[in-house]
């Protein structure tokens, strides 16, 4: 494993990507953020990374539904890089709705973000970690990319597929010292989960203290959150030579919901 690694973290500004890129940055390696946000505070949390850690740490505002603009985001950080390492398709938007409501906007969206932008980093990220005989692909699918919940038609079909996708990414790389996992977290106490709260009340007909305790944590047997720390860590653990055999796999990191 070349060191420093260089890795791009989809969706960094924010929750779980950024848990992944600080954990990346503490073991001392590049990171490219991307993601939505108030300028002066993503640049708050690019300048601090890099101060504290003393790497490099770039920043791409290129949108996750526009190929266009994830291939130049993959184009400027293998430039400012010199090559990408690992990759991490984390990315994600969440709406909750019965499917006879769901808005057709909605859906495209989720899709988009959730499935495509993975296909296309993935797709111009891949011939490069072929060539060097080395990458790391990590999706950040959900607990939804192996088990349903009700009223999330378009997230739970989007993080199925990403499963999909890891598996056949895997089985391409699996003679390049290319592996693709994916990762897939039960509730993490973060703005997406938080901005679901009053909808999934709607649609429950509960209060959203209801939501919390019947529907969140009531999934995850542990009736704990994960936190983006743990997220983080098993991550570096991913991009590790330990997990050169490591591959095709969707690792539950979820308080035991998927077991039940
Ligand atoms: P979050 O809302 O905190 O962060 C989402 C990130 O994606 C932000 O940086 C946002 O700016 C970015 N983003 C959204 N739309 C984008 C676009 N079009 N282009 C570029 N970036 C965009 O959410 P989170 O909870 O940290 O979620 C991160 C990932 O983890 C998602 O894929 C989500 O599905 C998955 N996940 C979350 C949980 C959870 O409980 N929070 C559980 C399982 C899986």
């Amino acid at each position: 494993m070349a060191s420093p690694l260089n890795a791009l973290i989809t969706g960094s500004t924010s929750g779980i990507g950024l848990g992944i890129a600080t954990a990346f940055a503490a073991e001392g390696w590049n990171v490219m953020l991307n993601g939505f946000g108030d300028p002066d505070e993503i640049e708050g949390v690019r300048a601090g990374l890099e101060e504290k850690y003393g790497v490099k740490v770039l920043y791409s505002g290129a949108d996750m539904t526009k190929p266009n603009e994830i291939r130049e985001m993959i184009a400027e950080a293998e430039t400012a890089f010199g090559q990408l390492d690992v990759l991490v398709n984390n990315a994600g938007i969440q709406h909750v709705s019965p499917v006879e409501e769901f808005p057709e906007e909605k859906w495209d969206a989720i899709i988009a973000i959730n499935l495509s932008s993975a296909f296309h980093t993935i797709k111009a990220a891949f011939a490069g970690m072929k060539t060097r005989k080395f990458g790391r692909i990590i999706n950040v699918a959900s607990a939804h990319g192996l088990v349903a919940s009700p009223f999330k038609s378009a997230y739970v079909s989007a993080k199925h597929g990403i499963v999909g996708l890891t598996k056949t990414i895997a089985l391409e790389g699996a003679e390049h010292g290319v592996t693709c996992n994916a990762i897939c977290p039960g509730y993490v106490k973060t703005p997406l989960v938080e901005k679901q709260i009053p909808d999934t009340a709607k649609a429950r007909g509960m209060t959203e203290d209801e939501v919390i305790q019947k529907v969140i944590l009531e999934a995850q047997p542990s009736k704990q959150f994960v936190t983006v720390e743990q997220i983080g860590a098993l991550a570096v653990f991913l991009c590790s030579d330990n997990a050169a055999q490591i591959t095709g796999a969707a690792h539950q990191i979820d308080g035991g919901w998927v077991a039940h």
